[in-house]
C-alpha cells in the first residue's frame, strides 16, 4: 500500500482522487470506483501497489501487438479493479473483484522484483495487462522508470480512461500504448461501460501518438452493439485521420462473457470490418480471435506479398528488413522491430510463472 499521487484533500477527510476522468470524490473508509485506491483517514492510498494477482509469460502477439517486436516475449502482470467495468469483460473476475477483500493469490511483486523476473526470463517487454493498468498508475509508473533504466521495454494494454496529465507521466516511459476503442459513439460507451467516455479515449489516443508511442488499436467487435456500419465507418475513418493510416486496427471476435448473452461474432462481420477499414484508407487491418484466419497476417501495401505469417501467437517468416518489404522496399509504416528471425519459445503459447 502506497500514498496516492495526483489527489486532493479536501474538507470532512473527503478526497478527491485526480487520476481518472471520474475525479471521484471519496469520503474516509471508502473506494473510488476503481476499487482499488481508498481513503483512509483522510489520505488516498493506492492499495494494489506492488501486487499482483496474474503473471505470466506471453508472446507479444497476444496482447495483440502485431507491428512491435514480432516474436518478442512480454512479462505480462495483472492486479484487481477496473474503472470502466464493461458488461462483456472477458477478465471480471479480477477486474470487478474489490482490492480491499482479502485474496490468496494476491501476491506482493515490488518493481525491483518484476525487472529481476523479466531479465531472468528473457523478456524483451514488460506488459501491464488483464485488467485496466491505469488504476495502478503509481506502481505502473515506478515499475516502468526501472524497465526503461534496464533497456526493457514498457507496454500498456488499457482502454485509455485516464486523466491527461498522468497519461502524459506514464509516456516519459511507456513505449507501447495498445488501445481498446470500444465503438464510436457516446452511446455505445454508455450502453457497455454505464459511462460516457468515448471523448476521453480518442483525446488520449492522440496524447499518446503525439509523445511518440507506438499505437495499436483494437476494437472487440460485438454484434448488434457496435458492428454497424456507422460505427465501423465512423471509428476507422476517425483512425485515419487523426492517427494516420499505418497505425494497426485488430477487429476481434466476441465470445459471450460476464452479462452479455449475445453470440459469437460470425467471422463475416469481421471481414467485413475489415472491408471498412481498408475502404478507409487503413493499411494494416487484423483479425483476431479466429484460429487460421488469414487476416492474422501481415500483407505488404505495395505488393500484396505476406511479409509475417502467423498462426494463433505463433509468428513463422518474417520479410521486413529495415523496416522495408524485403520483396518490393515499400516501408512498412508504424513498425517497430528487429531484423532478426523470431527465436524459437519452449511453448507455443503461454506459459505461467507460478
Ligand atoms: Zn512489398
Amino acid at each position: 500500500m502506497k500514498e496516492a499521487l495526483l489527489y486532493e484533500k479536501l474538507g470532512d477527510n473527503r478526497v478527491r482522487c485526480q487520476l481518472c476522468p471520474y475525479n471521484c470524490v471519496i469520503s474516509a473508509g471508502q473506494t473510488g470506483y476503481c476499487g482499488v485506491r481508498k481513503n483512509i483517514e483522510g489520505r488516498l492510498f493506492a492499495l494494489t501497489y506492488g501486487k499482483v494477482i496474474s503473471i505470466a509469460v506471453d508472446p507479444i502477439e497476444k496482447k495483440p501487438l502485431h507491428h512491435f517486436y514480432p516474436g518478442a516475449s512480454a512479462l505480462s502482470i495483472g492486479t484487481f479493479g477496473c474503472n470502466l467495468r464493461c458488461q462483456h469483460c472477458q477478465n471480471w473476475q479480477i477486474s470487478h473483484q474489490d482490492a480491499t477483500v482479502e485474496d490468496e493469490h494476491l501476491q506482493d511483486l515490488p518493481s525491483e522484483q518484476v525487472i529481476a523476473m523479466a531479465r531472468r526470463r528473457d523478456c524483451e517487454v514488460i506488459a501491464y495487462t488483464y485488467n485496466e493498468p491505469s488504476i495502478w498508475f503509481e506502481y505502473l509508473l515506478d515499475t516502468a522508470r526501472l524497465a526503461k533504466q534496464a533497456g526493457i521495454f514498457n507496454v500498456m494494454v488499457t482502454a485509455g480512461m485516464i486523466n491527461p496529465t498522468a497519461l502524459k507521466s506514464l509516456l516519459n516511459y511507456v513505449d507501447v500504448y495498445r488501445l481498446d476503442i470500444k465503438g464510436f459513439s457516446e452511446e455505445l460507451y454508455q450502453r457497455l461501460t454505464g459511462r460516457k467516455l468515448l471523448a476521453q479515449v480518442l483525446e488520449n489516443a492522440r496524447i499518446a501518438f503525439k509523445a511518440g508511442a507506438h499505437l495499436e488499436i483494437v476494437t472487440n467487435i460485438i454484434p448488434n452493439w457496435n458492428d454497424s456500419q456507422a460505427q465501423l465507418d465512423g471509428l476507422s475513418r476517425w483512425i485515419v485521420h487523426n492517427l494516420g493510416p499505418d497505425i494497426p486496427w485488430h477487429v476481434t471476435r466476441y465470445h459471450p462473457a460476464y452479462k452479455l448473452t449475445e453470440p459469437a461474432t460470425p467471422v463475416e462481420t469481421l471481414n467485413r470490418a475489415r472491408e471498412i477499414g481498408f475502404k478507409n484508407g487503413l493499411r494494416y487491418i487484423y483479425v483476431g480471435n479466429v484460429p487460421g484466419h488469414p487476416g492474422q497476417n501481415t500483407l505488404c501495401p505495395g505488393c500484396g506479398k505476406t511479409l509475417i505469417d502467423r498462426t494463433g501467437f505463433v509468428i513463422g517468416n518474417n520479410h521486413i528488413l529495415k523496416g522495408c518489404c524485403e520483396f518490393c522496399g515499400h516501408k512498412i509504416g508504424h513498425y517497430c522491430g528487429s531484423d532478426t528471425p523470431p527465436r524459437q519459445r519452449s511453448t507455443p503459447s503461454a506459459y505461467p510463472i507460478n
